[in-house]
């Protein structure tokens, strides 16, 4: 017998799984038609069409039904089939007719299997003893969704009915608490209930606008970027959110992003385009002049919003959307200076993400020398390129991976993946080489010996698009934002009215001093008034009663750090200030 690994076995046993649910379901429905069901991720699933309506409050009946039949699955038993015997035992299923058809299409072997009074049209890969090797408390039904037959809006709405399951009960209480985790830190409740941002229904879907607590995020993240770029001398620019086509047909986008490009034609008949990408605008810029090899490399940097025409049912909150705000920057150099400004942007991305507490690793992006001819360029540049690369991430004291295939078209890049604090793992920052756009522009600068040489381009986004990074950034942090981040970084609490004047004295002091301090001099009580700073994730909030007035001190009480005692303002400034400078 073959030795199988976990995964395989865990396979087997959620693909089991969907057998089973199909035997409950038929019991409980006998009219019921089913037609497929796999194993996935976390479970499995199986898609059914009912004569009636089922929802997820028939979930238990099924699970209930299931764990009953399960005593008696002891063996998955199989038999091959001729076409006419699968068909006349499917006569009544138009799914599973088709199915065969296709089967018989290919010219493979139809085989049944069974298991206790079960029997399905299946390939196999199941465990062997399902009574014995799966746990009833291992498994749950989890919820009932719509889906197409075979993924095809032109065909019936079926209902698929979806399952968790894992090797144990353990395994599957930890996924559902760190699902329930998720939930709970999820952006878009998130975002609404801490006031960052919203959609509008007349501005449109995946079209995200933010408020002015919302905006303050966005504005410090994109500084802090800009701050490390300018240390390495980038240099800003800006351009016009729309194009002709021409560019982009030079760019090549105009085929490439084809379907996903908000197209414009202008009252005297002209086509334009909304910009998915910046490059060939920074191209132009860059163009504008002939350059000697002493002026590269020429850094632009420019924070700027695209567009892409995305399907309604693909969008989702601020991972995908129609208007983007990308952190971009694009690097004219030599080939031979592609190390050095390598190890620049590393640094920038390594310094940008340190105070969030990601961990990360870095995927080496290279290309698949079995498909060479999918990548444009010469081969010896893609080798210098990949090895200049390797160098690199050899020389960095991190965890890397390869990732053949992972290369771009136009050329090989590092990909930077950021675990979160549930352990999910988000592809952060990428530095690419370009070695198509130059060519295809025709960029050039004259080098040592008077000679055109061709150049080759960066394209160093750090967050990569702004408003994806914040998806992943607020339910990392589930919107408790480090101190220097924060929205609102304290909130100045008088206990009684006779206690505003000292009140309004500090906070009219942090404000002096650029900390985003609120003043609540409400009437409402002090337990109220600390709630609310509790509920808005504040890094921190200042209680004034008689006993600080006295003392001429302030009470300081951290999210993070609990009660921190009274202070007097000048240390209290002192060390917002230094957190502030520090990035807590
Ligand atoms: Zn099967
Ligand atoms: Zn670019």
């Amino acid at each position: 017998m073959r030795i199988m690994n976990k995964e395989e076995k865990l396979q087997n046993l959620r693909h089991s799984l969907a057998h089973l649910l199909a035997a409950a379901v038929l019991e409980l429905y006998p009219d019921a038609k089913r037609t497929i069901g796999p194993a996935i991720d976390d479970g499995f699933y199986y898609d059914f069409d009912f004569s009636s309506s089922v929802s997820d409050k028939d979930l238990p009946k099924i699970e209930k039904k299931m764990k009953e039949i399960l005593k008696s699955w002891k063996e998955f038993a199989n038999e091959e089939k001729s076409a006419k015997e699968a068909k006349d035992y499917f006569n009544k299923n138009e799914y599973k007719k088709e199915l065969i058809e296709e089967i018989i299409g290919k010219g493979e072997k139809i085989t049944f299997y069974t298991c206790g009074k079960f029997t399905d049209l299946c390939r196999g890969g199941h465990v062997d003893n399902p009574a014995k090797e799966i746990k009833p408390d291992s498994f749950k039904l989890d919820r009932v969704a719509g889906a197409y037959w075979r993924g095809d809006e032109k065909n019936k709405m079926l209902t698929r009915i979806y399952g968790l399951a894992f090797a144990t009960k353990k395994e599957l209480d930890a996924y559902l608490a760190q699902r329930e985790e998720a939930e709970k830190r999820d952006h878009k409740k998130l975002g609404r209930e801490l006031d960052l941002f919203l959609f509008s229904d007349l501005v449109g879907s995946g079209l995200a606008l933010w408020t002015p607590k919302g905006t303050i995020l966005r504005n410090l993240l994109d500084d802090f970027v800009w701050e490390l770029r300018k240390k390495r001398d980038y240099m800003k620019v800006e351009i016009p959110h729309i194009t002709k086509k021409e560019l982009y047909e030079k760019s090549g986008h105009w085929d490439k992003f084809k379907n996903e490009l908000f197209r414009i034609t202008t009252r005297e008949g002209h086509e334009f385009a909304m910009k998915p990408m910046n490059c060939p605008h920074h191209i132009q810029i860059f163009d504008r002049k002939q350059w000697s090899y002493r002026e590269l490399p020429q850094r632009y940097a420019n924070s700027t919003t695209c567009y892409r025409d995305e399907q309604t049912g693909e969008l989702s909150g601020l991972s995908r959307v129609r208007s983007f705000t990308q952190d971009d920057a694009h690097v004219f150099l030599r080939m031979s200076q592609i190390k050095e400004e390598f190890l620049k942007i590393w640094d920038i991305v390594q310094e940008f993400y340190k105070p969030f507490g990601f961990t990360m690793r870095v995927r080496l992006s290279v290309h698949d020398p079995a498909q060479a001819d999918k990548y444009l360029g010469d081969k010896e540049l893609w080798k210098k390129a990949e090895s200049a690369l390797r160098e690199i991430v050899e020389s960095k004291k991190i965890d890397w991976f390869e990732g053949i295939g992972e290369a771009a078209f136009y050329g090989p890049k590092l990909d930077f993946m950021a675990k979160d604090a549930l352990n999910r793992e988000w592809q952060v920052a990428t530095i690419q080489i370009d070695m198509n756009m130059p060519e295809r522009f025709d960029l050039f600068c004259i080098n040592e010996k008077g000679e055109k040489e061709r150049i080759v381009m960066l394209h160093a986004a750090i967050m990569g698009s702004i408003d994806r990074f914040l998806s992943v950034l607020i339910e990392h942090t589930a919107g408790a934002f480090p101190f220097w981040l924060s929205p609102v970084q304290v909130k100045v609490i008088p206990v009684r009215t006779s206690h505003n004047k000292y009140a309004q004295e500090i906070f009219e002091l942090l404000k002096e001093n650029n900390i985003r301090a609120e003043l609540d001099d409400g009437d409402s009580n002090l337990g109220g008034k600390v709630r609310d700073a509790k509920n808005n994730k504040l890094p921190y909030w200042i209680v004034i009663g008689d006993k600080e007035i006295e003392a001429k001190k302030i009470t300081l009480e951290s999210r993070d750090q609990g009660q921190i005692g009274q202070i007097s303002p000048e240390e209290l400034l002192q060390k917002f200030l230094d957190e502030v400078k520090n990035k807590k």
